[in-house]
C-alpha cells in the first residue's frame, strides 16, 4: 500500500497564537528577500490578492511599521512580536498582500521552491 501524507495545513498562527492566518490555497511559490527589514525579520514570504487571506486577531491584537516609501504596512503580534503579514496601505481588493510563511507548518515550506529576491539593490531574483 501505498501512503500518502496529508497535505500541510493552511492555518498558521504567530507564536503566542494571538494571530491566525488562513490561506486559501497552498502557495506555489516563496521568496525570500534580502531588503533591510526582510533580512532582520527573516520571514519567507508568499503573495496573495488582498482580501483572499482569512485572518483573525488583527488589527485588535498587531501593531504595524510603516517605512519607506510608505506602501505596506508591515504586521506583527502586539504579544509575541513575530511579524505575520504585510498588507497594501491601498486597501483596494486584489492588490498584492505577503504572508510570512514562517507562521505555518515546516512541510508547507519545505514543499516550495524559496526563490532568493534582491529587494535591497536590483528588485530582481538572484536564482
Ligand atoms: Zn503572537
Amino acid at each position: 500500500m501505498s501512503y500518502t501524507p496529508a497535505p500541510p495545513s493552511l492555518e498558521g498562527a504567530c507564536h503566542c497564537g494571538a494571530v491566525r492566518l488562513t490561506l486559501p490555497a497552498a502557495p506555489d511559490e516563496a521568496l525570500s528577500c534580502n531588503c533591510s527589514l526582510c533580512r532582520r525579520s527573516g520571514g519567507i514570504w508568499a503573495f496573495y490578492a488582498f482580501g483572499t487571506v482569512a485572518i483573525q486577531g488583527h488589527p485588535g491584537n498587531t501593531e504595524e511599521y510603516i517605512w519607506g516609501d510608505r506602501t505596506l504596512r508591515n504586521v506583527r503580534c502586539r504579544t509575541c512580536g513575530i511579524v505575520t503579514h504585510w498588507e497594501p496601505l491601498d486597501r483596494t481588493p486584489g492588490a498584492r498582500h505577503g504572508v510570512n510563511l514562517r507562521n505555518f507548518e515546516p512541510a508547507l515550506v519545505d514543499a516550495l521552491v524559496v526563490r532568493r529576491f534582491d529587494g535591497a539593490e536590483t528588485w530582481t531574483f538572484l536564482d
